[in-house]
């Protein structure tokens, strides 16, 4: 007690329990009689110093029900106060990460973060999100948190521009690390820009849409950003062909309703 740490075994156990913790282990316990020191060169050396302390607690149950949250969140402190493409220099309040279930079977993925996404820190929470929202609960019976949203770059473009290639590709890495770790059943790329670098192909929302796509193991399914809905309401039909098809391959009950 009271005896400071060496700086260097300071950060060897840092980041060995930053390992366990993205392995679902929180609680840790020191063996009796055994010193810091000890338990860390145990650590090395694999002779299982940290255990999880609570008996009642499954560590499978335990692990794999904090996995994804516990990655998700390593994610985020990597992407830090990310200075690695222009946007951040440019206007950006806040990274926008993404939010909802990191179990959902259904992530949806849009372009960029808008000024209120900028401003609340959070994709889809102005009027397209809104109809995102109303798409989510009215149009496939699910609640927004059921779901994850996020975007290709996490930093609103000036004047809510389209973002460059190179900005896409150099955040979208970022965005791949999160389909990773929550691993749904199926994506929905939200507009051509999404499509585009999802999928890396250039063809028009016409040819895009209407099909399933393979995409890291995972399905992929195209439809129009709420915000052009916005623009063209007339396009909710199709949007709604297309949720379809998505509810279909989730097995979820289609309504006889649309999405106005
Ligand atoms: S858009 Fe992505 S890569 Fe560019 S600064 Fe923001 S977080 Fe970093």
């Amino acid at each position: 007690m009271g005896k400071s740490l060496d700086p260097q075994l300071r950060a060897a156990l840092a980041s060995r329990i930053r390992y366990y913790n993205d392995l679902g282990i929180y609680d840790f316990y020191r063996r009796p009689g055994q010193t810091m020191e000890a338990a860390s060169v145990g650590a090395e050396h694999a002779t299982l110093p940290v255990v999880i302390s609570s008996p009642a607690k499954s560590a499978v149950t335990e692990s794999t029900s904090k996995v994804p949250v516990a990655t998700l969140h390593t994610i985020r402190e990597d992407i830090g106060e990310c200075t690695r493409c222009r946007l951040h220099k440019l206007g950006r309040k806040q990274i926008v990460f993404g939010v909802g279930n990191p179990r959902a079977q259904l992530m949806f993925i849009g372009e960029a973060p808008g000024a209120d996404e900028d401003e609340q820190g959070e994709p889809f929470v102005g009027r397209a999100g809104q109809l995102l929202n109303n798409m989510i609960t009215n149009g496939m019976g699910l609640r927004r948190e059921d779901v994850y949203i996020a975007n290709i770059i996490k930093c609103r473009p000036p004047n809510n521009r389209t973002p460059e290639r190179d900005e896409c590709e150099t955040c979208s890495p970022f965005l791949m690390r999160q389909i990773e770790v929550i691993r749904p059943k199926v994506i929905v790329a939200l507009g051509s820009i999404a499509a585009k670098t999802l999928l890396a192909i250039n063809a028009s929302m016409s040819e895009l849409r209407g099909r399933w796509y393979e995409f890291r193991g995972t399905k992929l399914a195209v439809t129009y950003h709420p915000a052009f809905l916005l623009r063209d309401p007339r396009q909710k039909k199709a949007a709604w062909k297309d949720l379809q098809m998505v509810m279909k391959e989730l097995g979820l009950p289609i309504p006889a309703r649309n999405t106005d």
